[in-house]
């Protein structure tokens, strides 16, 4: 069983290496991006190049990997 794959729909790659800090570790080597799950969710994602951990927001709010996921399976 693999795990699922998140699609990535469009997406805007932005350079944020000031402002943006990973939630885990406060590293600004993050990568984030905006992007449309498939359901229609607009979403920020956040990637961590240090400790590899992962957000999603949307309006601010963090989304669980559990509900993206979720709204990812939802076609
Ligand atoms: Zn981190």
């Amino acid at each position: 069983m693999t795990g699922p794959t998140i699609p990535l729909g469009s997406l805007t790659q932005r350079e944020h290496r000031s402002e943006i800090q990973c939630q885990a570790c406060g590293s600004t080597r993050v990568t984030r991006l905006s992007m449309n799950l498939t359901d229609g969710t607009p979403v920020e994602f956040t990637s961590c190049h240090r400790c590899e951990h992962r957000t999603w927001e949307h309006g601010g709010d963090a989304l669980t990997v559990a509900s993206v996921l979720d709204k990812a399976r939802r076609v």
